[in-house]
């Protein structure tokens, strides 16, 4: 479904992503997992068309997209800072990415009261991001980026900023999304417990560079290196 082949991407004579390899199946669920700076959310800029590449080869369902402009991909991000639009409503906020696409108005505004439903923000319509929870903030992003139908959807520590008991909540409501819609996603974190509960595959990176990819228990009991021993040994 979605291939990177040693991509590279730099900013200036930094090297932030150094040739990175990877694999992603249709409907799976993967982690990238590692420590502020190493590199998480450039990955993620690369894939949805925002940044584009120095080196290597991003292909999606076999057509190469590396140098795609992002609205012409099949990728919605949720971005780390939720990244709402603050002098417009929770539906206008969702509605964008349609209204982008040029979908006529009627179907907006069912599709727009389809996913709140799903978020379970159904009645928040007319409130302004202003005006809502962090919780019910990061569900008005989600609402946004899966109302396009992504083929891939691109989460960047989405639950970062919620307190714990909401971010059990949370993490349970993008799995059952996730699994509901069969969408193939990829989660940013650097969350051990998280990154273990979720995925169905976590990719451990360290200064640009993937250290291990592999499922929660192979990552977690059999660490092919000092370093993701240790990463993932680290409870905070
Ligand atoms: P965090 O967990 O803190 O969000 P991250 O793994 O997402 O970290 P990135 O945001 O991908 O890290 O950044 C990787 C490196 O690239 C960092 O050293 C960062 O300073 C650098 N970097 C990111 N964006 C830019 C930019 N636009 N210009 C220059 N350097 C950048
Ligand atoms: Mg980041």
């Amino acid at each position: 479904e979605l291939i990177l082949n040693q991509v590279v991407k730099k900013f200036g004579d930094n090297v932030v992503v150094k040739n990175i390899s990877l694999s992603i199946k249709k409907g799976e669920l993967v982690s990238l997992l590692g420590p502020s700076g190493c590199g998480k959310s450039t990955t993620l800029r690369l894939i949805s068309g925002f940044l584009e590449p120095d080196g290597g080869k991003i292909t999606m369902n076999d057509s190469e997209v590396t140098h795609t402009p992002p609205n012409k991909r099949d990728t919605a991000l949720v971005f780390q800072n939720y990244a709402l639009f603050p002098h417009m409503t929770v539906a206008e906020n969702v509605a964008y990415g349609l209204k982008m696409r040029k979908v006529p108005k009627s179907e907006i505004k069912s599709r727009v009261s389809e996913v709140l439903k799903m978020v379970h923000l159904d009645h928040f319509e007319d409130r302004y991001p202003g005006q809502l929870s962090g919780g019910q903030q990061q569900r008005v992003a989600l609402a946004r980026a899966i109302i396009v139908n992504p083929r891939v959807l691109l989460l960047d520590e989405p639950l970062s900023n919620l307190d714990a008991k909401l971010r059990d909540e949370m993490r349970n409501e993008i799995l059952s999304l996730q699994k509901r819609l069969d969408l193939t996603c990829i989660f940013v974190t650097h969350d051990q417990e998280e990154a273990l509960v979720l995925s169905d595959k976590i990719v451990v990176m360290d200064e640009g560079n993937i250290r291990q990819i592999g499922t929660p228990s192979e990552i977690f009991d059999s660490p092919k290196s000092y370093f993701t021993a240790h990463f993932v040994g680290v409870r905070n």
